[in-house]
């Protein structure tokens, strides 16, 4: 199973999942030439999408899916809800090959299930999602409203997760937003805030999850360094952690399982930030690339690599990193 976040943030959202031969967009949130040509950069052509799925009405993840529905031709999967409010917020023109969902429902693809979580988010009738083709299950869960109860389970059962840490709640208190909006995003209707994810994935998360893709980071309320130490600080050094950028698609991102658990390897580090802890080296079997996942920094420089590798390059200004695998094997 392979995904790749072609943005992921409070200003749009867009998310491919291939799987068993099975294409699946969650989410229309950023122009169709934007997602076409991000796709295309990765050697997939938006014109083989099977399905669009829409998760809730925001604009940031429904505002485009009539264009891209009649550009592309795919069936939009939304519930009815969701479509009556989308059609009257936005402008979506014609939308001809819709199929109704109920939220909680699960979603058949070919051998690929799609599994609707409703969530407490203020969306009309939001869902966050899980997609699983039988071997593997991979989350996408962003507008949450807050940690539910059935959340933990959720995360229980994942593989690997693209997870909303939405906002710093110290930058959200200082920020100029209006009162009222501060309260909406705090509010259990509104968005995670770094830690609380963090702490979600401590509480919850199983040895079967490989990896977390931290999303839909707030610009005015969030930064990917703020969002990373405080998962850090509460989850530790071996979490395989990444940032989904706001303004660009992410490398392809393969849950796979068995291939390695490093995701990446530094060549240029100073020799002692390329140590790993012998408990770390010892798990760590070869990559596809015939490099050991030894090379790879398992704390702050790591994950400053990672970030590299997604195009963070704010992150490269230590000036320790030279490269990051392109592709990350999992
Ligand atoms: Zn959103
Ligand atoms: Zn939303």
């Amino acid at each position: 199973m392979d995904m790749i976040a072609l943005q992921s943030g409070s200003n749009g959202n867009c998310i491919y999942v291939e799987a068993d031969g099975v294409r699946l967009l969650f989410d229309a949130g950023i122009s169709g030439r934007q997602a076409e040509q991000r796709l295309a950069a990765h050697g997939r052509d938006i014109r083989d999408v099977d399905a669009l799925v829409i998760s809730h009405d925001h604009r940031d993840h429904a505002s485009c899916l009539g264009i891209y529905q009649r550009k592309y031709g795919f069936p939009v999967h939304v519930t009815r809800k969701t479509l009556v409010i989308c059609r009257s917020k936005h402008n979506l023109g014609q939308v001809q090959d819709v199929r109704h969902y109920t939220a909680g429902a699960s979603l058949k693809f070919g051998t690929v299930t799609v599994e609707t979580i409703p969530t407490p988010h203020d969306g009309v009738d939001g869902v966050a999602f899980v997609v699983d083709d039988g071997r593997r299950r991979l989350g996408i869960l962003t507008d949450l409203g807050h940690v539910f109860a059935a959340l933990h389970d959720v995360i229980t059962s994942l593989d690997a997760v693209l997870l909303e840490s939405n906002y710093d709640p110290d930058m959200l208190a200082e920020g100029w937003y209006p009162e009222p909006l501060k309260r909406r995003i705090q509010g259990r209707r509104g968005h995670l805030a770094n830690s609380e994810a963090a702490q979600l994935l401590r509480t919850s998360a199983s040895p079967r999850l490989q990896w977390v893709f931290l999303g839909h980071l707030s610009e005015e309320n969030n930064h990917p360094a703020l969002a990373l130490r405080a998962h850090r600080e509460i989850l530790g050094d071996q979490m395989p952690l990444f940032l989904a950028s706001r303004d660009a698609a992410t490398d392809v991102l393969e849950c796979e399982g068995l291939t390695a658990r490093g995701l990446c390897h530094a060549r240029s580090l100073p020799q002692e930030r390329r140590t790993r802890p012998t408990s770390v080296l010892n798990e760590n079997p070869p990559t596809a690339s015939g490099t050991t996942a030894n090379s790879c920094q398992p704390h702050g420089n790591y994950l400053e690599q990672c970030a590299y590798g997604l195009g963070l390059s704010r992150f490269l200004d230590s000036g320790l990193v030279e490269v990051v695998e392109k592709r990350l094997h999992l």
